[in-house]
């Protein structure tokens, strides 16, 4: 499963809840050249890589899917234990952005595309402010990126509105291992 959404929607946080509550769930961990921020354990929240790793990977084509996300630092999820997990039949959970969801409906079109929605615009204005880590010119560019972002909701299977970190968490659990919401192969 892909879980994508617009800056700022919270799709961390969906995907923390996730970690936390559902052991049952495989979640993909992303190399990125961006720096750690307090509390980020490598190798659990990412793998903290410079750029020459970075290009390493991408040259080895250790890579599943790829983007430069905000103008800043490149993510990208390893494609091998994407592969093991679901080779184990694990349910297996991607939290990227939707240049990277785009490149994995390329190569996996089977998986799930989940969007994660806010409740309205002004939460996700306020949530975007709210975290106060942005310089203004930084912000204005991340609320153009979030109203393009939005428009993409109808590129999805699914969507699902974040009013609530613990319900929508839920709701796409359940989405994952409920077999009647697979796609057919
Ligand atoms: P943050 O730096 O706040 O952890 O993440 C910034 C953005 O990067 C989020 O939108 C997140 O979904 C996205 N992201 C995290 N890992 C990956 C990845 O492996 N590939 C892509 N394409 N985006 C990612």
């Amino acid at each position: 499963m892909v879980l994508a959404g617009p800056t700022a929607v919270g799709k961390g946080t969906v995907a923390d809840y996730v970690r936390e509550h559902h052991p049952e769930v495989w979640l993909s961990v992303s190399a990125t050249t961006r720096r750690p921020r307090p509390g980020e354990v490598e190798g659990q929240h990412y793998h903290f890589v410079d750029d020459v790793e970075f290009d390493r990977l991408l040259a080895q084509e250790d890579l599943l899917e790829w983007a430069v996300v905000h103008g800043r630092a490149r993510y990208g999820t390893p494609r091998r234990p994407v592969e093991l997990a679901l080779e184990q039949g694990r349910p297996a959970l991607l939290e990227i952005d939707l240049q990277g969801a785009r490149q994995v409906r390329e190569a996996m079109p089977e998986a799930l595309f989940v969007f994660l929605e806010p409740p309205s615009w002004e939460v996700l204005v306020d949530r975007l402010v709210g975290r106060g880590t942005e310089s203004p010119e930084e912000r204005e560019v991340r609320l153009a990126t979030a109203r393009t972002e939005l428009a993409c909701v109808d590129e999805f299977d699914r969507s699902i509105v974040n009013d609530d970190v613990a319900r929508a968490a839920e709701e796409l659990v359940h989405l994952m291992v409920d077999p009647s919401h697979q796609k057919e192969a």
